[in-house]
């Protein structure tokens, strides 16, 4: 499985990644961050209507490891919450990456 993260970031280069995957008919994780999600929702959309699974990447991309449980779960939950808002549905990931 083919994985991209970090995003969102530009339209022309989500597009130009995507291309690839769809021409082999094949799939790639998009792990997302939320504040990236927040600043670029269009760009959140264009993968989900491409089809493309998404991931969740955090909200800020900080490292976890020797964060209480409750900073990680709101790292976490507030992902899910902005795309919520953006969708309009409660989407299950695809995954989560840390890091
Ligand atoms: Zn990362």
């Amino acid at each position: 499985m083919l994985t991209f993260d970090d995003g969102l970031k530009e339209a022309v280069m989500i597009n130009k990644i995507m291309d690839t995957p769809d021409k082999h008919k094949a799939k790639a994780i998009f792990f997302v961050n939320g504040y990236r999600v927040k600043e670029h929702p269009k760009l959140f959309k264009l993968i989900r209507d491409r089809g493309q699974p998404i991931g969740n990447h955090t909200w800020d991309h900080i490292v976890l490891k020797n964060k209480p449980e409750a900073e990680v779960k709101k790292q976490i939950e507030t992902v899910q919450k902005i795309v919520k808002d953006i969708t309009g549905q409660a989407r299950s990931f695809s995954g989560l990456l840390t890091v």
